[in-house]
């Protein structure tokens, strides 16, 4: 079966935007609609989605470009309008409502910084996307309109990450990096690369969803010289992998950007395997390797929107042995309250002796592995070369966390309670 990717078809109330208008990111990002008076002129709102707007928009901001909002609006479509409208189920408690389920508050070392794993810091750099996804993971900073870091608090984060040397890779993300102007944003690749022990830079980004004509050819001609710049796209559905979509994702892959998604599995969006391998296939045919395959995290209002886990590890079960290796996502739950991600992957194993495991694979043949006869253990004879570096890696945070006597940061991400009103010495530009 040819792949096929269809432009999105503009909502009749865009019918008279010009083409430059609408393939310009800041046009999308202005005219984005905001209040329920704004989506009533581009949905028929049901009377649910109405009582939504009245309900949950004190919980989490919202917000949508016209070109996300042309792609959600057809009927046949409506499992992607549970992604951007809100609804009055995010007012219930749920199972296990936590403001902060990834604990990043606990490990905020700087302005913006978060630093859990020993050798990556995540960098936040503006809390503002261009749509407010239902169930987002980080609604205690995102869509709180703090948008670019202060100038004192960026010299701030540059200089734990230029002071932390286990620190090898960094991760922008927010809210959105992309949504900042081409000018901030390279500024931040600049000074990041200007630090010589961070080897790679990611930018987690949803506007190739979103906002696909965010990413112009001169942007990625002008990061260039930053990379290694890896891309973390956020595609959820194989609708969302439209023309304009594709056309990005070539423009990046071109530029050697490696590109890798990850996707949140949602109730009724694209909890069915036949989703997710249709939204897999179509990725990694356009050079994005499928990467995650999220468990949504239990922030506040998404109870309705989770999947049980037994839900997400019969949808990974299967997919098993049905898509390539290549195009598998991992299974992966965040442990809640900040205790790091695990991968779920099904249990194959029957039984188990010192001489080897029984297993039974994907479609039912079984047979034992069996170990190696008289088995002894021998390590590889240049092992002593990488030792230094092994025993850096993983002594890196504790390290840096002794040279800083415990002192720990915790003043910057704001709670919903508790918005900092920031002041912008660089202004967002759209
Ligand atoms: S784009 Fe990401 S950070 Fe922004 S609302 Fe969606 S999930 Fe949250």
């Amino acid at each position: 079966m040819k792949l096929k990717f269809d432009s999105v078809l503009r909502v009749p109330f865009y019918a008279h935007a010009s083409e430059e208008d609408w393939n310009s990111w800041q046009w999308q990002l202005r005219e984005s609609l905001k209040t329920q008076e704004d989506f009533s002129q581009v949905f028929t709102l049901t009377e649910e989605e109405k009582s939504g707007f009245q309900a949950a928009k004190e919980l989490f901001n919202i917000r949508a470009t016209p070109y996300y909002a042309s792609l959600c609006n057809f009927s046949s479509q409506a499992s992607l309008r549970k992604i951007l409208m809100p609804s009055n189920l995010e007012l219930h408690a749920g199972a296990q409502a936590q403001l902060d389920p990834l604990g990043e508050r606990k490990n905020n070392p700087a302005p913006r910084l978060v630093h859990r794993y020993p050798d990556r810091a995540l960098f936040l750099v503006t809390d503002i996307c261009s749509v407010y996804c239902r169930y987002c993971t980080r609604k205690h900073f995102t869509g709180h309109a703090q948008a670019f870091i202060k100038e004192s608090e960026y010299e701030q984060a540059l200089s734990y990450l230029r002071s932390h040397q286990g620190i090898r890779e960094v991760i922008l993300s927010g809210g959105d990096p992309l949504t900042l102007s081409d000018t901030q944003l390279l500024r931040v690749l600049k000074d990041l690369r200007s630090i010589e022990h961070i080897e790679i830079i990611r930018i987690g980004t949803r506007m190739p969803v979103v906002c696909p004509m965010r990413i112009t050819s001169e942007l990625v001609e002008a990061m260039k010289p930053y990379g290694p710049i890896y891309v973390m796209t956020h595609f959820n559905h194989p609708r969302e992998l439209t023309a304009e979509a594709k056309s990005t994702l070539n423009l990046m892959a071109n530029a050697g950007m490696p590109l890798f998604n990850q996707m949140v599995l949602l109730r009724g969006v694209n909890n069915h395997p036949a989703i997710v391998q249709a939204l897999s296939r179509r990725l990694l045919y356009l050079r994005v390797k499928p990467y995650y395959m999220f468990q949504c995290d239990p922030s506040e209002g998404t109870d309705h929107l989770r999947t049980s886990l037994e839900e997400s590890e019969e949808i990974q079960r299967e997919l098993w042995g049905k898509l390539s290796g290549l195009a598998m996502p991992h299974l992966s739950v965040d442990v809640p309250s900040g205790g790091g991600k695990i991968s779920l992957v099904p249990n194959f194993e029957l039984a188990r002796s010192p001489s080897g495991r029984l297993y039974k694979g994907f479609d039912g043949v079984s047979e034992e592995y069996k170990n190696p006869l008289n088995f002894k253990a021998e390590l590889p004879s240049d092992v002593a070369q990488y030792l230094p570096e092994w025993e850096e890696l993983k002594s890196a945070k504790n390290k840096d966390r002794q040279a800083e006597g415990q002192v720990r940061y915790h003043g910057n991400i704001s709670t919903t309670t508790n918005i900092a009103p920031n002041e912008h010495t660089l202004s967002q530009t759209f």
